[in-house]
């Protein structure tokens, strides 16, 4: 059963000490045995083998395990970009994988026993060692640590971030910290020079609406000289002069009105994000109403029918804001109906994080080659003569959605099939 040698061995009386064998047992299953074999003597006469065989399978599947483990962690450290090290509680390193040496350019064995200020700069591994008692002090982890150091070989600044454990030994005592650090120096270069670009960005959108806000404003006045003073000829002249100068003086009104109408939107425009008020909780349903109610008159003229389809929901957003909104779109529905009774209907779907609204008309409908340029200001696809308005409404809707983070759109068959303003809100329950 033990094998021909062992059994021989066991027979001639010969000592063993911790010889493992593979056997089989007695149900034909192979297992490994310990046997130690001593001989046993009185007064220098042998009287017999005492032999002890012990079952140590489970404990070799065990070390084969650990041993397998074992490897599968150092093959993963040696390939990974990220650098596994470990530090004592004083700081210096005592295991290092190779990464290290993608990322500041050092090998694992100029860095093992250096204290971690012997590849840092001073400011920087100074901040470590405090990272360091403080993982100490709580016996809290440590995550997204960010410092830099320099590259041996190029001298180039290398921005790390940073994770780590604890260490202790086995009564409990720190012994250290374990942790993997990684190069986000390309990624960190990119977020600042992002950062830079939107700060930029929104500083001069500021400057813009400023402007826009400021020119409008000082315009409006010497605006409003010239149309009292042209409805002053209109009214004094008509009939005096001859037909032309009635005709230009009414141009010259009709002008100065529609150019008071776009300073008036554009210092609308401007005002979205300057002069927005706090978002609160709005009861969709109450807006609905107040609109229809603005609406009431170019409602009746036009014989629409807007029916709201379903619950609408209460959403936190500027309540002055979404009324424009709503204004907005449905006067267009309005407006831009085919011959007939336009047909408007408004409805709310609720998802996890957002509500979507539509307001869908029965309309002239809109070109896909136009569904975008629309929330442009100033785009307009028809001449004043075919429907009036000043080209900004659909860009004042759009400039309020995405200052409360939804986005809108426009889902058209095409020209004649009506058209469906699709918008969302985000939706905090
Ligand atoms: P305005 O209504 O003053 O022309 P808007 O910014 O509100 O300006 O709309 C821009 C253009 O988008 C309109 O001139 C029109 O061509 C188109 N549009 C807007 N709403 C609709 C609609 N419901 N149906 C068809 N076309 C529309």
């Amino acid at each position: 059963m033990l094998g021909e040698s062992l059994t021989r061995r066991i027979r001639q009386g010969i000592e063993i000490r911790n010889e493992e064998a593979e056997i089989e047992n007695c149900k034909g299953e192979k297992i490994v045995v310990l046997v130690n074999v001593a001989v046993l003597a009185e007064k220098n006469e042998e009287i017999g083998t005492l032999c002890v065989v012990k079952n140590i399978t489970e404990i070799k599947r065990a070390e084969r395990r650990l041993k397998s483990n074992e490897e599968r962690l150092k093959d993963l450290i040696e390939s990974t970009s990220e650098w596994i090290w470990e530090t004592d509680d004083k700081g210096a390193i005592i295991y290092s994988g190779a990464g290290i040496k993608s990322i500041l350019g050092y090998e694992v064995k100029e860095v093992l026993g250096r204290e971690v200020s012997g590849i840092m700069p001073e400011g920087e591994s100074k901040r470590f060692m405090e990272c360091l008692v403080n993982v100490k002090r709580t016996g809290k982890p440590f995550s997204r640590f960010v410092t830099f150091g320099f590259h041996k070989n190029t001298g180039s600044k290398v921005i790390i971030e940073s994770n780590g454990v604890p260490v202790y030994d086995e009564i409990g005592v720190f012994k250290g910290c374990r942790g993997a650090s990684r190069d986000i120096t390309g990624v960190k270069t990119a977020q600042e020079s992002l950062d830079r670009m939107v700060e930029e960005l929104r500083r001069s959108n500021v400057e813009l609406e400023r402007f826009a806000y400021v020119v409008s404003h000082d315009l409006k006045e010497p605006l409003r000289m010239v149309a009292s003073y042209v409805k002053l000829l209109q009214k004094r002249y008509r009939d005096k002069l001859d037909k032309d100068a009635d005709e230009f003086i009414d141009f010259a009104a009709n002008g100065a009105e529609r150019m008071s109408r776009l300073i008036d939107d554009i210092l609308e425009y401007s005002r979205v994000s300057t002069r927005g008020s706090e978002f609160e909780k709005v009861a969709v349903k109450e807006v609905i109403a107040r609109v229809l109610d603005i609406l009431r008159f170019k409602i009746k003229d036009s014989g629409a029918r807007i029916n709201v389809e379903g619950d609408l929901p209460e959403i936190i957003a500027d309540p002055h804001q979404l009324t424009q909104v709503f204004q907005n779109l449905l006067e267009n529905a309005v407006k831009f109906s085919r011959t007939g009774e336009p047909e408007i209907k408004i409805s709310a779907e609720i998802s996890e994080d957002t509500v979507c609204f539509r307001v869908a008309d029965n309309g002239i409908g809109i070109k896909k080659d136009y569904a975008e340029k629309i929330f442009d200001v100033f785009q307009r696809l028809h001449s004043m003569d075919e429907y009036d308005g000043t080209g900004i409404g659909l860009a004042i809707v759009k400039k309020i959605i995405e200052r409360h983070s939804g986005n809108i759109w426009v889902e058209s068959p095409g020209e004649g099939f009506g058209s469906v303003f699709v918008f969302t809100i985000p939706h905090k329950k």
